[in-house]
């Protein structure tokens, strides 16, 4: 069971909330710097996100009618606008992954608002507005990365493995809804063995993945969670692993009561819930430590 799991619209079970990081090659520009020119091998293998995989995945999403919130660093906007333009056709949402791809955590606060705010600006650039919404890359939430969004005012964070319904993340002065995210529906730990990317997991074949897929989606279903992915398109949007996002396509839409929604959505409905005094998530106060435990 979870307990006290929001309403959901219409009467729904459950909320699905599909996403997909499009890194891009902005990963390799930032972990090879200088030595970027001897990986053209990890750039073709990461621009396969805007040439190969997005039209595919937009396209099959588009074709059933399923929102889809799209994480998108802002270089990535900049270099490939023409390539991404397919998901505006749709019903997605553009949300923000970072600049460069960076690690917050592994930034001082003025190199992570610069990251933050320029990120932004390419977002706004590029649809007319706004992103109201954030998820950290590699997840690596800094000290400073949810002050940060609450000063920018970022309706939510997608980047914690910390429920399985939306939380309140508070920091004194201000608050973010936080959407979590189960860790086990990463398609990275199903599909990626790669010395490059330092990611070496066992590769499981589409209908493995797609059994965890389901599994996670049905006790959602049952118990009135969130479910959320985080897939790559570069990984997942590959020839049989999106014929695996297709047969889950179809079971969640056959299973009924099942609410489809961009994490904007989502976040909204929360507020409003919240407004409205319909529900009340669990909040978490942080910084979760001011200090270390152990020196
Ligand atoms: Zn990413």
């Amino acid at each position: 069971m979870i307990v006290n799991p929001p309403p959901w619209p219409k009467g729904a079970k459950c909320a699905v909330a599909f996403s997909f990081d499009v890194d891009a090659d902005s990963v390799v520009h930032n972990t090879k710097r200088k030595m970027i020119l001897n990986h053209q091998h990890e750039i073709a293998q990461m621009r396969y996100d805007p040439f190969v995989a997005l039209p595919r995945l937009a396209n099959l999403f588009g074709s059933n009618e399923i929102p889809v919130t799209w994480f998108v660093p802002g270089w990535v906007i900049e270099k490939y606008a023409k390539q991404l333009e397919a998901l505006l056709k749709f019903k997605n949402e553009i949300a923000h992954h970072g600049y460069y791809h960076e690690l917050p955590n592994e930034q001082n606060i003025e190199q992570e608002r610069e990251a933050l705010y320029s990120g932004i600006e390419k977002i706004h650039s590029f649809k007319g507005s706004n992103p109201v919404g954030y998820r950290a890359p590699y997840y690596g939430v800094s000290e400073s990365t949810y002050n940060l969004l609450i000063e920018a005012g970022m309706e939510y964070d997608s980047s914690l493995f910390a429920d399985d319904i939306p939380i309140i993340i508070h920091n004194g002065s201000g608050s973010i809804i936080e959407l979590p995210v189960p860790a086990t529906i990463d398609d990275y730990n199903q599909y990626v063995s790669s010395k490059s990317f330092d990611y070496l997991m066992k590769v499981s074949s589409p209908q493995t993945a797609l059994e965890v897929y389901k599994a996670e989606f049905d006790a959602m279903w049952e118990f009135g969670g969130l479910w959320i992915c985080v897939w790559h398109p570069a990984v997942s949007g590959r020839p049989a692993q999106s014929v695996a996002i297709r047969k889950l396509l179809d079971y969640m839409i056959k299973k009924e009561k099942v609410w489809f929604a961009t994490h904007q959505e989502v976040a909204d409905h929360v507020n409003g819930l919240i407004k409205t005094k319909k529900w009340k998530p669990r909040v978490e106060r942080i910084p979760f430590y001011n200090q270390p435990i152990l020196k």
